[in-house]
């Protein structure tokens, strides 16, 4: 067993670190699209962890309302959707 000398290479900060991040501002919500259920017409935000073969379903009736990939594309394929976008 032979014990190799390591030479670690120590990292070191370019810049101080920061004394205190300045706080967020609280009104600042992310982008969001809203849609709305065609069948009842409810809000449906598509979730941002949406994977582009999930279903989207309707928090209101449960109706599958389309792919994420169809509502995430640009423009989105609305004839596809049993939704219609929201403002
Ligand atoms: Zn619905």
């Amino acid at each position: 067993m032979t014990e190799e000398p390591r030479a670690r290479p120590i990292l070191r900060l370019k810049f101080p670190p920061a004394a205190k991040p300045a706080p967020e501002p609280a009104a600042a919500p992310a982008p969001k699209v809203i849609w709305r259920c065609k069948p009842c017409g409810s809000e449906v935000i598509l979730p941002l962890t949406a994977e582009e073969g999930d279903i989207v379903r309707c928090p209101g009736c449960n109706a599958n309302l389309g792919k994420a990939v169809h509502f995430l594309s640009d423009p989105p394929e609305t004839s596809r959707l049993r939704a219609r976008r929201g403002t």
